[in-house]
């Protein structure tokens, strides 16, 4: 089957790089998914799951939020954090999580609501994913 080149990085590194088959992500306007020979296009991302499917394996990972831009020779996908569903550690998510949600309420001025709301969604969206991939590993058998 035809593939394409899908590149994930952050600042501080490169996640992601390999020749795939499909990549889905999560945009602004709900999911997406980019085959090969997608047009071209530029998006933001929200943060959500990341799957990835190449001729061997299929992959799953976290972002925290990015941007998405698909050329006719490659995709990038620059995220603020990335994680593999099986990096992700849950209790820090959890701790993350917690600390967020005792900020929101101790009626913090605004600039910190907005802080502690960027880390809830953050740690929720590690949880939610490292949850789902749990529960359909269970399903699978
Ligand atoms: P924390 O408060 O635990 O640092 P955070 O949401 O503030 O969480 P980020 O700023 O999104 O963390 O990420 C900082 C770095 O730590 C990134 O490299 C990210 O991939 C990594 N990271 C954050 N949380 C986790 C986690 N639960 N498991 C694995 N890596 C994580």
């Amino acid at each position: 089957m035809e593939t394409f080149r899908f590149e994930i990085v952050t600042a501080e590194e490169s996640v992601y790089s390999g020749d795939v088959q499909e990549v889905i992500v999560v945009g602004t306007e709900g999911q997406m998914t980019i085959l090969p020979k997608h047009a071209p296009l530029m998006t933001m991302l929200v943060p959500g799951e990341i799957y990835i499917k190449d001729k061997d394996s299929e992959m799953y990972l976290a972002e925290t939020g990015g941007f998405l831009e698909v050329r006719s020779d490659r995709v990038i996908l620059l995220a603020d954090a990335c994680e593999r569903v099986e990096d992700i550690d849950e209790d820090r998510a959890e701790a993350a999580k917690k600390r967020a949600e005792e900020t929101l309420k101790g009626s913090p001025a605004h600039a910190d609501a907005l802080i502690a709301e960027a880390a809830l969604r953050r740690s929720m969206t590690r949880l939610k994913v490292v949850e789902k991939r749990r529960y359909k590993k269970k399903a699978a058998g």
